[in-house]
């Protein structure tokens, strides 16, 4: 099933646990001090990676969204 990522840079408070779930997927902007979403609609291969991103964001700045 396809899936993207929706990221809220506007929440994130930079934790970096995205960034250790699935390095894939997040990368770090340190003078930001926030997440940079590197691929919006990951392969399927790393849904659970995309999933454990989203669930450990203690901000809730990450969703996943099932798509058509
Ligand atoms: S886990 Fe959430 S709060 Fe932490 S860096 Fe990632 S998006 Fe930001």
């Amino acid at each position: 099933m396809a899936y993207q990522l929706l990221f809220e840079p506007g929440k994130c408070q930079g934790y970096a646990n995205c960034l250790i779930e699935a390095p894939e997927i997040w990368d770090f902007d340190e003078d930001e001090n926030r997440a940079v979403l590197r691929i919006v609609d990951p392969p399927d291969a790393l849904r659970a990676k995309a999933d454990a991103s989203a669930r450990c964001c203690p901000a809730q700045a990450i969703r996943v969204e099932e798509t058509p």
